[in-house]
């Protein structure tokens, strides 16, 4: 549809008109805001697209064409600038609206902004002096699921509506007292996927029956970027272009306020702020209490309209990594609003009305009106209280139980670096030590960080770094009521993400702010790699164990260099080198030098050991048959239905742009019969649409792996894709997936055991006494059932050093468990269980678990390995690419296909 409209101009006036000529539930007489008062100056909605708002979905270029169009006409109130580009080259921007005495001292603002940011350089005189004529900034961010449509045609409603309207005081206040920023999409690839699939499924009238096509998107839907991240997600850990431009641009304007507006079921209404509980326990009092100055004014408006919403329920502000948490940290009052969803032009809800797209849009055009007046009419106080919060934190700072954090140097430090620029890239203000020094009795080496919390930024710097937030405790006592009763859990999302534990960095808490000879940090992720030694005239070493000798590999292996690796420890002229430490002899590689291979560390990462000869103290020699030589494998990956797209999209991330690696994505369809023996290693993300793998690849897909995996592939699953490799109608691995434990009350009272399987079942059954609850709960429990599902914990995992897919890996990992799914371990016979859950009392490194599943998944696998003739299939119990957040897995994932294509054996 859109070429057609985009190429003849006689074809766009007869389609148009037929489509919206037909169009009768919200026509082009849709009000959406009564008696308002235009400028005829500032060109329509429809003058420069063609169409009204709401009759179409409007595309990403054609969105930035009107934000543009409105620039030219009133550049003195509005500017267009980009922050980022996506991975698919699509723009995004941040749109400024205000008067035009304040656009003309806009950088004034900012500065303000900052000199209110950083009481250590403001006295509070000179803040009240500013905030006198400092206009405050509200933020309204749309559309991060790109399949959530509505609120990118609110963003160029409400800029229209403040520089059009006439006579209207409201928005003069607005102009005056606020700068209004609107980023109106945040996630273009995956708004421009929802569209196509959209325009593409269109017939002659818009559809409202939610099972037309139209409503139903095909693999990966629109939610998500190109790399199928939840970009709502992304907020701490920064892996995707998006967050990276807004995380930047964010930290020059410091908003009071924040909106990230969403869509929901289409069956619901609307939210607004003030938010569910649990509440972070690191968020201010001040900014819970301003949450409900935002609410009270959107309810006032909604009442106005006669309109339907919600507050305090499902939507909670525990998580750090949403828009509408992240914000926070920084001082502002971050919001979620959330819109029923049309995921179309209009859909029937469950009563039998329809749900128009003009509807919705309204809607949140009303709420980001409505925002923006609260911060008009509150602007002193917010002003105020964004000081009084950068105050309080380092007030908070110097007297907390944790006073500094310091990241030692340590054996991953590619790890810590990492970490340390990730915070600062976020406000955080982080020292690196020019010589030792001691904090609360320990000595620390020069290079250690030390992040003294005495700054704005400390209750941020205590959410990530903490080994643990706490939920509240009431919270908590609910959930497990509701749990007793078999009724869903309240929590949102995960429970934990202490980022020393996600990266595996080793780090120290202290009582006391550390004083030393420090070095400011900058925002830099890596350090450049070094070469020691010079020129090698026998060999180069890369020490493994860390992401920059991973990166080093895959480079090298493009390269074309031929590379081995020790399976087993070594000791070369005193130095001790890891399991899966990187050989490259000059013997192999004839062409190689030593100025390659220093670039290659310095693009890399890694440091690099040159040697000139080979005589090994300790450990295998490299001839051994412990060193094996790397091949540059074919990676493919399982794509569409039914692969959980996150989980395809973020392991491709992770292989393609983290290290550099090329992975071919097959549509499981093909996996039924493709010729695969060119590929070296499969992998199968985890499921999760429509369907399971089983059912998808049928008996013929499932023989074909099987042949391939027996003759030298390596096949990897993850998460639940265990499910189907450890089906025993499949068994591709030995291990099975548990039912929950069966209490032994509950099984008598089940009459468990009375029971012979294959009896036919009898009209009647035996009866019971029931004299207590616990009797009633256990005869209400299923008798097979599967163990309740965990929101999402960090659990330790200790490694087999002996097994060379733990290959300088860390002896006790952080594996983020989600979900119900438990195994059993492989049997010694059968396989060899590489990564096993530490024991219940040591299990559980943050988040709040279930007591049951905790004591369950103790001693279970979390990485096992079988070989399968001449090939190999590896199960990850759970996922290690969740969001691209788990870097302290990456190791072993990668070992997993770079060591796991190395050692199996295909005829060559
Ligand atoms: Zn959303």
């Amino acid at each position: 549809m859109k070429s057609i409209l985009r190429r003849t101009g006689i074809a766009v006036v007869i389609l148009t008109s037929i489509l919206i000529t037909n169009y009768a539930n919200a026509g082009d007489d849709f009000v959406f805001w009564p008696d308002a008062d235009y400028d005829p100056a500032i060109p329509t909605f429809e003058a420069v697209l063609g169409y009204a708002p709401g009759q179409r979905i409007t595309w990403h270029a054609d969105a930035i064409r009107y934000f543009e169009a409105l620039a030219e006409a009133a550049p003195e109130r509005i500017s267009v600038a980009a922050y980022a580009k996506s991975w698919e080259g699509r723009d995004l921007v941040y749109v400024v609206v205000t008067s035009p005495e304040n656009m003309a001292r806009i950088e004034t603002i900012k500065s303000n902004m900052q000199r209110l940011a950083d009481p250590r350089r403001t006295s509070r005189s000179e803040a009240q002096e500013i905030i006198k004529d400092q206009p405050a900034v509200t933020w309204l961010s749309y559309g991060v699921h790109g399949n959530e449509t509505s609120s990118t045609e609110a963003a160029m409603l409400t800029a229209y509506h403040l520089l059009a309207s006439r006579g209207d005081k409201r928005v003069a206040d607005i102009m005056r007292d606020t700068v209004v920023v609107i980023d109106p999409m945040q996630n273009p690839d995956g708004r421009d996927r929802f569209i196509h699939h959209f325009e593409t499924s269109e017939g002659l009238v818009p559809d409202s029956d939610r099972i037309a096509a139209e409503h139903n998107e095909p693999w990966p839907g629109g939610r998500t970027n190109h790399y199928f991240f939840d970009l709502n997600r992304d907020w701490f850990m920064l892996t995707q272009p998006e967050t990276q431009g807004r995380v930047k641009i964010l930290q020059e304007w410091y908003p009071v306020a924040y909106v990230d507006a969403h869509e929901m079921s289409s069956d619901s209404t609307y939210y607004f702020a003030p938010e569910a509980i649990p509440y972070n326990p690191h968020l201010a009092s001040d900014q819970r209490n301003s949450l409900t100055l935002f609410g009270k004014n959107n309810a006032r408006w909604f009442d106005n309209f006669g309109l339907d919403y919600y507050t305090r329920e499902v939507f909670d502000a525990f998580y750090p990594g949403y828009g509408a948490s992240w914000p926070s940290y920084f001082g502002s009052v971050a919001m979620t609003y959330e819109q029923a969803s049309v995921r179309g032009l209009v859909v029937r809800q469950y009563d039998g009305k329809d749900l128009t797209y003009p509807f919705a849009i309204r809607n949140h055009f009303i709420t980001s009106l409505s925002t923006a007046e609260t911060t008009a009419a509150n602007r002193q106080k917010f002003l105020s209280e964004f000081y009084d919060y950068r105050v309080s934190a380092i007030q908070e700072g110097k007297n907390d139980s944790i006073r500094s954090y310091i990241l030692p140097t340590q054996a991953d430090q590619a790890a810590a670096n990492k970490l340390a620029g990730l915070l600062v890239q976020q406000g955080v203000e982080i020292g690196r030590a020019n010589s030792s020094f001691e904090a609360c009795g320990q000595s620390y080496e020069a290079g250690s960080y030390v992040i003294n919390s005495a700054q704005p930024g400390k209750r941020f710097i205590r959410t990530l770094m903490d080994t643990n937030v706490p939920m509240n405790d009431d919270f908590i006592a609910e959930q497990e009521r509701r749990r007793a009763k078999n009724l869903d859990d309240e929590i949102y999302d995960v429970t934990a993400w202490s980022l020393p534990l996600m990266m595996n960095v080793r780090a120290a808490s202290c009582s006391r702010n550390v004083d030393g000879d420090f070095t400011a940090q900058g925002p830099e992720l890596m350090q450049a790699g070094t070469l020691t030694g010079g020129t090698g005239s026998v060999a180069y070493l890369v020490p493994w164990g860390s992401a920059t000798a991973v990166r080093f590999l895959t480079q090298a292996l493009r390269s074309g260099l031929d590379v081995k690796s020790s399976d087993k420890a070594f000791t070369h002229s005193g130095r001790r080198y890891p399991a899966g430490t990187l050989i490259i002899t000059v013997a192999d590689n004839a062409s190689v030098s030593s100025a390659s291979i220093a670039e290659l560390a310095a693009s890399t990462g890694a440091d690099v050991v040159s040697v000139d000869n080979s005589w090994v103290t300790d450990g295998p020699n490299f001839g051994s048959e412990n060193v094996v030589r790397f091949n540059q494998p074919r990676v493919a990956i399982a794509w569409d239905q039914p692969t959980a797209s996150y989980s395809a999209g973020n392991t491709r991330f992770i292989v393609e742009r983290q290290f550099g690696y090329p992975v071919t994505a097959i549509r499981v369809a093909q996996l039924k019969r493709a010729d695969l023996s060119h590929y070296q290693v499969l992998i199968l993300p985890e499921n999760g649409w429509g369907g399971g793998y089983a059912d998808a690849l049928g008996e013929q897909g499932t023989a074909n792996l099987k042949d391939w995996v027996a003759k030298g592939g390596v096949l990897i699953g993850l998460g639940n894709a265990n499910r189907y490799l450890a089906d025993p109608e499949i068994d591709l691995l030995s291990i099975r997936r548990e039912n929950a434990v069966v209490e032994a009350e509950k099984d008598k009272a089940n009459g468990n055991g009375n029971k012979n399987d294959g009896d036919e079942e009898e009209a009647t059954v035996e009866g019971h006494y029931l004299t207590s609850n616990d009797d009633y709960r256990a005869l209400i429990t299923p008798e097979k059932n599967s163990p309740d599902s965990v929101a999402g914990v960090l659990a330790k995992a200790n490694v087999d050093p002996d097994h060379w897919l733990g290959a300088g890996v860390a002896p006790t990992l952080n594996v983020l468990v989600r979900g119900p799914d438990i195994y059993t371990p492989v049997k010694m016979d059968k396989g060899v269980n590489v990564a096993v859950f530490a024991g219940a009392h040591d299990l559980l490194a943050s988040g709040y678990m279930w007591e049951q599943n905790r004591k369950q998944l103790a001693y279970k696998p979390f990485v096992v390995i079988q070989s399968s003739g001449r090939g190999y299939v590896i199960g990850f119990t759970q996922d290690p690419n969740v969001r691209a957040y788990l870097d302290g897995l990456n190791v072993i994932f990668m070992n997993a296909i770079l060591r796991g294509s190395a050692h199996a054996r295909p005829v060559r």
